[in-house]
């Protein structure tokens, strides 16, 4: 924790202040201020990194490479792979930085949004066997804390090689992707996730080789994805199934019997509930 008897984690915290910095371009001495004040109000045991270098520094030595990624400012696509050198989004046509504040000087085209990704294979690299996974989507966070205090939307992996204790601890799940603008962030979510979806799969096919210190040897890790944890909301936009027909639940499809009334344009759910 933070410092002794604090709920939050020197992780989380941290990782909190580096995206404000990145969503409100703020510069490294603006940061190193800030720093030295958070030292100043917090609690003299308290283990938050005292200048920007130093958070760097616990960022790096944890293994979490934060890949910073455009994306288009209604949520239509990530500027990744065949799309990174686009200058306009190919869905809606809006340019990805804000042409208003590169006109004003000589300075990096400024992103409206940044979406940032946490590459999931160095953190799983020191397992000893392959892992087991579930992957939250809906703003689930055990302790409630992501999506009240947080600007961002969180999706989070939980390992099932953990003991069931332990699994549901803020320490042992992994924050995939920070989602900006937690105003909607259901609307298009399956957008977000590309980056997490290709590791996942080339985690499941291919797999990576891993050392196990225990037994001294290297072996393919593989990763598999057990279910996913979401609302119905949530798994309509990952899985584009339309959750407001007549077919909306997944599970008893035709059999719920839902019907549209004559001059309504609503699904009807008559005595469904179970
Ligand atoms: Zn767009």
């Amino acid at each position: 924790s933070l410092w002794n008897d604090c709920t939050q984690t020197q992780l989380a915290s941290v990782a909190e202040l580096v995206n404000i910095k990145a969503e409100g371009h703020i510069s490294k001495r603006i940061y190193d201020r800030i720093s030295q004040w958070a030292d100043h109000i917090l609690p003299c045991d308290h283990i938050m990194p005292l200048d920007y270098y130093n958070t760097k520094k616990l960022i790096r030595d944890l293994g979490l490479p934060v890949e910073n990624i455009d994306a288009c400012r209604n949520g239509y696509m990530l500027y990744l792979k065949d799309r990174i050198d686009l200058d306009y989004c190919k869905f809606c046509g809006e340019a990805w930085y804000n042409p208003a504040r590169e006109q004003n000087s000589n300075r990096k085209k400024t992103p409206y949004v940044i979406l940032g990704y946490l590459p999931l294979t160095p953190r799983l690299q020191s397992e000893a066997c392959n892992v087991k996974l579930g992957l939250c989507m809906d703003g689930f966070a055990p302790h409630g804390q992501y999506c009240r205090t947080y600007s961002y939307w969180p999706i989070i992996l939980i390992s099932y090689n953990l003991l069931p204790e332990m699994c549901m601890s803020s320490e042992y799940i992994f924050l995939m992707i920070a989602i900006p603008d937690p105003s909607n962030p259901k609307r298009l979510i399956d957008v977000y996730i590309e980056s997490l979806i290709e590791e996942l799969q080339n985690l499941w096919h291919v797999g990576v080789l891993t050392h196990d210190n225990t037994k001294n040897e290297t072996f393919t890790m593989c990763v598999a994805l057990m279910w996913t944890v979401n609302d119905l909301h949530a798994y309509g936009m990952v899985s584009r199934w339309s959750k407001a027909s007549v077919m909306g639940c997944p599970v008893y499809m035709e059999d719920a019997h839902a019907f549209y009334l004559q001059n309504g344009r609503n699904a009807y759910y008559f005595d469904c509930h179970r």
